[in-house]
């Protein structure tokens, strides 16, 4: 047992209970709702959030890992609204999704670092209100320069605070392998580590490599496919199930990555999304374990993917 930081306060980690823990509130942009308010309708966007919460909560949801740093238009206390109003703890991040400022492309790690471990130990913007978890991204170009500046200074964020790393990355390019190269290169232990989004491929090839160097792997994209070239769900449940069945239940974490609102995609593909998952993130509860309960999962394996995994993962330690 830790204790972690959640929007509402420290919590005890085995208060997290049935953890979803790759999910966004909202994603927008840095800085749009300060210059363009009546572009975020920001009172539905809790509504929205609070309902999809409370009724993911009805569902067995604990916990809600929102992986929304800065870039992607991180609002704080709307997450601290949505936490309170639903009864679902909410743990905020900080670091550096894909829209690296471009202060930082010529930034030293150390400098980026400084940020990350203030909204780890101190805040987020003045608020108090502390991050969880570091968010780094690295999409289909690999690990550009100036995204590897964001991952030293993640991996240096780590170290000083212990607070564990989630990835974004591009599994159909293998960028899992690069990022864990320069975790590697910085020191931090692998257990520390989750390469996300790793189910947007079926190479169970890749992903037990990935296993094998000591990372968390983050099947967290359900009902995904919205990529062209990516699985659909079904292929994603079966390779969650394969996985296991390669012995690595206690290594594997299942989340949506369903933003319940979502700015950065146009309108068209927004009216998809919905279309192909009208559960949103109560897609896994109704859709993915009673799958995977058909495939042979245990209630006993169920219970450790969504409830001791992330427990473990961020009490670090094994
Ligand atoms: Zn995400």
């Amino acid at each position: 047992m830790a204790t972690i930081q959640s929007v509402l306060g420290p919590i005890s980690t085995d208060q997290l209970g049935v953890t979803l823990t790759h999910e966004h509130v909202l994603c927008a942009s840095a800085g749009i709702q300060q210059v363009f308010p009546e572009y975020v309708n920001r009172p539905q966007v809790i509504e929205d959030g609070v309902a999809a919460l409370a009724t993911a909560k009805a569902e067995g949801l604990g916990a809600f890992v929102d992986l929304t740093p800065m870039d992607l238009g991180r609002d704080i206390r709307l997450l601290e609204e949505v936490s309170r109003r639903s009864g679902v703890h909410l743990i905020a991040c900080t670091g550096i999704w894909r829209d690296i400022p471009r202060v930082f492309w010529g930034e030293s790690p150390d400098t980026v670092a400084r940020l990350f471990i203030r909204e780890i130990e101190e805040g987020i913007e003045g608020t108090g209100i502390r991050a969880g978890i570091i968010k780094v991204a690295n999409d289909q170009e690999g690990v550009t320069p100036e995204g590897e500046i964001i991952l030293r200074a993640a991996a240096r964020a780590q170290k000083a605070t212990g607070v564990p790393i989630s990835t974004h990355s591009w599994a159909p390019g293998r960028v899992g392998e690069q990022q864990v190269r320069i975790f590697r290169e910085e020191g931090v232990d692998l257990d520390r580590v989750c390469i996300g989004h790793s189910n947007d491929t079926t190479d169970t090839d890749y992903l037990l490599g990935l296993l094998r160097q000591g990372v968390w792997v983050g099947l967290d994209r359900n009902p995904g496919g919205t990529m062209p070239g990516t699985p659909d769900w079904e292929g994603r449940t079966v390779t969650t199930k394969k996985l296991m069945d390669a012995g690595y239940t206690h290594r594997i974490m299942v989340s949506h990555d369903a933003p319940i609102t979502i700015l950065i995609a146009p309108p068209e593909q927004r009216a998809l999304r919905k279309e192909r998952n009208p559960d949103g993130i109560s897609f896994i509860f109704r859709r993915v374990i009673p799958r995977l309960k058909e495939l042979g999962a245990t209630e006993a394996d169920i219970h450790r993917l969504f409830v001791e995994n992330p427990r473990r993962y961020f009490e670090g330690g094994e």
